[in-house]
């Protein structure tokens, strides 16, 4: 006598196991950035006004890499430039007027 199959089962059917599918997490990316002087190989020179105003906001605040999507190397030399344009005048530290 061979009764191995119950019928029903008892009805512990487990189907969407937490943690079974995992999700692509897509947290709002607006395009996928990428780093400019990596992909430009543009050298940054803090005399390059014009570039580094790329990445300042009219405040003269450094925009943070995330939004510019610089690689972490870039950005660093990106603060330095921005110091040394600062240094010289070539940027201000901040402007007062809004
Ligand atoms: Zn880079």
């Amino acid at each position: 006598m061979e009764a191995g199959r119950g019928h029903g089962g008892g009805g512990a059917k487990r189907r969407g196991r937490p943690g079974d599918d995992k999700m692509p997490f897509r947290r709002r990316m607006q395009r996928r950035k990428i780093c400019r002087f990596c992909a430009e190989r543009i050298p940054i020179d803090y005399k390059d006004v014009r570039l580094l105003g790329n990445f300042i906001t009219e405040r003269g605040k450094l925009i943070p890499s995330r939004i510019t999507g610089n690689c972490a190397r870039h950005q660093r030399e990106l603060t330095t430039a921005a110091k040394r344009a600062r240094n010289v005048a070539l940027l201000p530290f901040s402007s007062s007027t809004v």
